[in-house]
Order: C-alpha cells, then sequence, then structure tokens
C-alpha cells in the first residue's frame, strides 16, 4: 500500500484519538500518504476525506471521543453503498483502511476487503466484548470511571448504612461490571454471562449488614437489565430499598487512561505494519500480551470468552 485512510465507527469510546493519532503518525513514518475520514462510512460514502499530516493528530493523545467523529450509517449496510465508498478511496489511490470501532464496524471493513481495499481493524469499543482481544480500547478507561464513581458511592452509602444499585454499559458483555467490581470490592455483580437468583441477591443484601458491613453494592451490567428493575425486585424480597445510579454516557467520556494511550498506540502502528505487508480483512488484538491479528470474518461470528474466574474470585472476596 502507498496510501492509506484512518475512521472511527459505532459507538466512540476513549483512546480512539490516541489510536487515530498512532495510524497517521506510523504511516507518514513508513513513507504513505495519510487520509481521515470524517463520520465513519458516512463520511466515506459522502467523500469526506482529508489528507493528514503530523501535526493535524497533535494534541489530540488526551482527549476522550473521536475528533474523526462517528456515526450509523445505514447506507453503508447495502451493497451500493460499500461500492460508492470503495469507489471515493480508489480514487485517491487510496489501497489500505484502518477502521477503529465495534463489531459492526468490522462487518463493514471486510465488505471493503472483499472490494480491494485492504483493512484493519481495531476494537475501539467501552465495551470489550470484542473475540480475540483481551482488551478494546477504551475499556480501561470506563472501569477506571466506574470504580471512582462506587468509591464516591461508599463514602456516602456507608455513612448512611444505605444499599446501592449501580447499572453500568457494557451491552451484552459483563465485563465492565466483573472488573469494576471486582475493583471496587461491590458485594453482587449481575452479568449476563452467568445466570442470578434474585432471591439469593436479596438475602445476601440482608446478611451484609448482619455481618457488620456498612454499605452493601449491587453492580448491574446493563445486559442483565434495568438497575430500577433488579432494586424493585429486591425490596419485594427483603424489604430494603437500595438507591439506584445509573451511570449512563459518563463512562464513554474523559480523558484515556495510560492504559488505553499505550494500548491504542500499539495497535493503531501494528496495524500501518499489517497493512504494508499486505494483509487484509484482519482484525488486531492484544492476547497476553501480544499483538495478534485474526480473520474479521472468524472474529464476528466467535464470542467473546467470559472470564469465571475473575467472577469466581470477585464473590470469594467480597463476603
Ligand atoms: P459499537 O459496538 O460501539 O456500537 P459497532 O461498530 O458495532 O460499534 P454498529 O452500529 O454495529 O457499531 O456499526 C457501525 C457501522 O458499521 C454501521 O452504522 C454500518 O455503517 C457499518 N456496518 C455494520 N454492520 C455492517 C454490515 N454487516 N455490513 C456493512 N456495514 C456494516
Amino acid at each position: 500500500v502507498k496510501k492509506i485512510a484512518v475512521l472511527t465507527s459505532g459507538g466512540d469510546s476513549q483512546g480512539m484519538n490516541a489510536a487515530v493519532r498512532a495510524v497517521v503518525r506510523s504511516g507518514l513514518f513508513h513513507g504513505l500518504e495519510v487520509y481521515a475520514v470524517q463520520r465513519g462510512y458516512a463520511g466515506l460514502i459522502n467523500d469526506d476525506i482529508r489528507q493528514m499530516d503530523l501535526r493535524s493528530v497533535g494534541d489530540i493523545i488526551q482527549r476522550g471521543g473521536t475528533i474523526l467523529q462517528t456515526a450509523r450509517c445505514k447506507e453503508f449496510m447495502t451493497p451500493e453503498g460499500q461500492q460508492l465508498g470503495a469507489d471515493n478511496l480508489r480514487k485517491r489511490g487510496i489501497d489500505g483502511l484502518v477502521v477503529i470501532g465495534g463489531d459492526g464496524s468490522y462487518q463493514g471493513a471486510n465488505k471493503l476487503s472483499k472490494l480491494g481495499i485492504k483493512t484493519m481493524g481495531l476494537p475501539g469499543t467501552i465495551d470489550n466484548d470484542i473475540p480475540f482481544t483481551d482488551l478494546t480500547i477504551g475499556f480501561d478507561t470506563a472501569v477506571s470511571i466506574v470504580v471512582d464513581a462506587i468509591n464516591k458511592l461508599r463514602d456516602t452509602m456507608s455513612s448512611h448504612e444505605r444499599s446501592s444499585v449501580v447499572e453500568v454499559m457494557g451491552r451484552h458483555c459483563g465485563d465492565i461490571a466483573l472488573y469494576a467490581g471486582l475493583a471496587s470490592g461491590a458485594e453482587t455483580i449481575l452479568v449476563p454471562e452467568v445466570p442470578y437468583d434474585l432471591d439469593e441477591v436479596a438475602q445476601r443484601m440482608a446478611g451484609n449488614f448482619e455481618q457488620g458491613k456498612r454499605h452493601s453494592i449491587v453492580l448491574v451490567a446493563e445486559g442483565v437489565g434495568k438497575g430500577e428493575d433488579i432494586a424493585n425486585e429486591i425490596t419485594k424480597r427483603n424489604g430494603i430499598e437500595p438507591r439506584v445510579t445509573v451511570l449512563g454516557h459518563i463512562q464513554r467520556g474523559g480523558a484515556p487512561t495510560h492504559n488505553d494511550r499505550i494500548l491504542a498506540s500499539n495497535l493503531g502502528d501494528f496495524a500501518v505494519r499489517k497493512l504494508i505487508e499486505g494483509d487484509s480483512g484482519k482484525a488486531c488484538g492484544i492476547i497476553k500480551g501480544e499483538l495478534t491479528v485474526t480473520d474479521i470474518d472468524t472474529v464476528v461470528h466467535s464470542k467473546k470468552e467470559f472470564n469465571l474466574e475473575l467472577y469466581e474470585l470477585a464473590k470469594r472476596l467480597s463476603q
């Protein structure tokens, strides 16, 4: 490849900017021309593409969101939309593309690969729901935000000996709840991957206070349901009225942690090197500290494995 482009797509996540910076600077370092597509696949279709230089990505490594903006684009789901996107790249001589996003965005990249554009996917989502990578860009920051919020809730909950239900993001994946729950010492963690018994949850909550605990936190992954509903079910069973906090989109904002910046830098550079080697239709990831590539077809047809050991550990330690 001689000319490459980069875009961000789907939900935004902290560290996307660091990944864009890495793709641009690594591409330029290797003597490529680098372009940026604005608003994901919508920009590809609308021909919203501009050339980047070293300074175009200055002062963004520390910023949340994405300077390239992101969009969900229905038109790109059609073969005509995909062809138009590929044509807009090709008329500039762009033959490589790095797509930063979730599994939907990966599928778009795969379609472009079949149209002759060399593509690489980078996992950009707070949810950590992408298989064949231990971590996604933004996950570490989202977990720190949840941990920080729970620390604050603990202060006020312990003062009043109250219990709390905290609903966190993650879509169908329980990783944000699991990692934040373990790191913040939540008494109960409800995730879509593990069946739960509300009678037991309610009993546990009542028991926490009898054991001398001054607070009791139930962390609910959004894939399980609404925090409000879980709280109502608990009240029906034990008479306790937990306060409900829904953290919502603050989990997607703010400066990325150093872990996310380093992950994004490594993956961005790796994707460029793989494109130079001629790879296409692949998703980049990190598995046990090693940078890896996997066929997008395989990634989008697999399910992320849940870390049951970590879940059991959190359970043992929150007695
Ligand atoms: P997140 O998990 O953060 O929501 P995502 O990448 O999964 O991110 P989607 O909305 O699923 O988010 O996908 C982003 C965009 O990718 C879509 O709006 C669409 O333009 C494109 N896309 C998704 N699925 C396909 C597909 N099967 N074929 C072509 N393009 C697709």
